[in-house]
């Protein structure tokens, strides 16, 4: 019967298919002979060096996936591996050579061709060799157009050199990617805007750099400089008005960031003769969150310059629980203690108060690469990610092992 024929033909092919899909998986040709992949695999240097690549230790992986490479010296995964984690160490003139290496290989295909490029683009990155990593990159994108890694890797770049427009176009190209799967696209776009404004005003273009902030609050409401910049520019263009409206939004936007815009804040209600509006900006801060200390701070310290010594020492003892180890309380209290001629009542309230507390300035830390700083820094300069810093605070352990250092709001 033709129709079974054609059912057992049928068979015959899923089957052969199938065998020679085996094999493929099994042999690679290379420079017309075939390499079993599966040898390598069962090697113990090739299992142990990923192990230990996985557990990060560097030399140990090194070792292994070098001597794993003595039973096939074709393996263009490794030696790729291998060329990164000489970088990794430090040795990027090794990383180069292997990685250039393997670009003269003439049986590449575009895709392999492609990440060797982008190891070696990162090399060049690495060792300062800005316009071979820019081309490096650039050649990955011409390969393959929608290399995340290599988008990323040229906005870094661009970064570096100050060169905000460049970044913020090939950040978009990369936002266009993750098609708003990734929240902290436009994140990265508002800052990138942002300082675009700032070299536009240290030009003296206040007006196109106005607009390079307002773009920047457009494309993330959480820029937190950008409503600062924009103040400050119309501040300087005479609008003190408009000024407090921007600076306003921000603590009406971002209001557990709303600290950034005290100072300013302050200073423009004093000149515009109401002052009132700053305490009542603290007060709804406090009832919003009364475990915020900055805006308590804030609060009494503008009490303690209306001479109002005792509502401010108040304050600072609500505000001292909620950050036991913020020295800039401290300090206001003692100034405020000063100010109250020492009442030996107020000092045993603080005294009692302080015994747990745990001292350090206004410790931050990179929630990326836990980089360490004393101050919010908008760019981390270790691992140079954006609004990456959160403080650090410190909190009793709960077993005796003593104090433990706990990121919050992660
Ligand atoms: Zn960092």
């Amino acid at each position: 019967m033709p129709t079974e024929l054609y059912l057992l033909a049928v068979l015959f092919a899923l089957l052969l298919g199938l065998a020679v899909g085996k094999a493929w998986e099994r042999y690679k040709l290379r420079d017309g002979r075939w390499i079993d992949r599966r040898r390598l695999r069962e090697t113990p240097h090739y299992m142990l060096g990923l192990n230990f690549l996985a557990d990060n230790q560097v030399d140990q992986a090194i070792d292994e996936l070098t001597q794993a490479t003595s039973f096939n010296t074709d393996a263009l995964d490794i030696q790729m591996i291998l060329g990164n984690l000489y970088r990794q160490k430090g040795q990027v003139g090794r990383a180069i050579n292997i990685h250039q290496a393997l670009l003269q290989r003439p049986e590449l295909t575009k895709l392999e061709q492609a990440y060797v490029l982008l190891c070696l683009g990162l090399d060049f990155r690495y060792a300062g060799f800005v316009d071979r990593a820019l081309e490096a990159f650039q050649e990955v994108l011409r390969l393959d157009s929608r290399n995340r890694y290599a988008l990323v890797n040229l906005q870094k770049l661009y970064e570096d050199q100050h060169q905000w427009a460049e970044a913020l176009r090939v950040r978009e190209q990369v936002a266009k990617i993750d098609a708003g799967r990734r929240p902290d696209d436009q994140q990265i776009l508002g800052f990138l805007r942002n300082e675009m404004g700032v070299e536009q005003q240290r030009a003296g273009k206040s007006a196109v750099a106005a607009r390079s902030f307002i773009d920047a609050i457009e494309l993330d409401g959480r820029t937190v400089p950008a409503y600062l910049n924009l103040g400050d520019t119309r501040e300087r263009d005479g609008s003190l008005a408009d000024a407090v409206e921007a600076w306003e939004r921000l603590v009406k936007t971002v209001p557990e960031q709303a600290h950034f815009a005290f100072e300013r804040l302050e200073r423009a209600y004093g000149r515009m003769g109401a002052p009132h509006r700053f305490v009542e900006l603290c007060q709804r801060l406090i009832d919003r969150d009364p475990q915020g200390w900055r805006a308590r701070l804030a609060l009494a310290r503008h009490l303690a310059a209306a001479g109002q010594h005792r509502a401010a020492f108040d304050q600072l003892l609500e505000a001292l629980p909620h950050h036991p180890h913020g020295l800039a309380i401290h300090q206001e209290l003692w100034e405020v203690l000063s100010a109250l001629a020492f009442d030996p009542d107020l000092i045993h309230r603080y005294v009692e108060l302080t015994r747990e507390a745990v001292f350090y300035l206004d410790p931050h830390i990179c929630r990326r690469c836990r980089y360490r700083s004393t101050e919010p820094l908008w760019q981390c300069p270790q691992c140079h990610e954006w609004n990456t810093f959160v403080e650090e605070r410190l909190a009793p352990a709960k077993d005796a092992a003593g104090t433990e250092a706990m990121v919050n709001q992660e």
